[in-house]
């Protein structure tokens, strides 16, 4: 059931476009997204890891599931470094920087509007999957020197269960 693609499939790198209409389609997608999340198992996921571009992402920082569609920030603060990884980097983790507290509105899958907001996990999921709509990895979020060294390791180990 694990469908999630790993770093070097286009859509992670691709900016994922807007949901028009929250149909059965789209709820359904939310909830296997969810099941996802859970099985791998992770704190966020979101639709370019499974290989659809479209902006909507679920997680869980304790006290979820919830599902962010069309998200936009609305406000970042402070900055802290944290020990990241990532469903589609599987096996790595390394110290990110980003803002301590980031407040998101979006639509949920009954098509309200929420806010979602925090400092700490939740803050740092909700930046890192609203990366990933926008196709940035988590190695886009590091300074040049630890980046090229993130891809050289990659390069050499490749992930847990490759066979290339
Ligand atoms: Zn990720």
């Amino acid at each position: 059931m694990n469908q999630i693609v790993t770093f070097g499939h286009p859509a992670l790198i691709t900016k994922s476009a807007d949901i028009v209409i929250i149909d059965d389609y789209i709820v359904n997608l939310s909830k296997k997204m969810i099941d996802i999340m859970y099985e791998a198992p992770g704190v966020g996921l979101a639709a370019p890891q499974i290989g659809i571009n479209k902006n909507i992402f679920v997680f869980d920082a304790g006290d979820g599931p919830f599902v962010a569609i069309n998200p936009k920030i609305e406000k970042k603060e402070g900055e802290i470094i944290f020990m990241e990884g990532c469903l589609s980097l599987p096996g790595y983790y390394w110290d990110i920087e980003r803002a301590e507290y980031a407040k998101m509105s979006c639509l949920n899958e009954h098509g309200e509007e929420v806010i979602y907001e925090g400092d700490e996990l939740l803050g740092r999921v909700l930046q890192h999957e609203y990366d990933h709509l926008k196709g940035r990895l988590l190695i886009k979020a590091m300074k040049r020197k630890a980046r090229k060294e993130a891809l050289r390791e990659i390069s050499i180990k490749g992930f847990p269960g490759d066979r290339t």
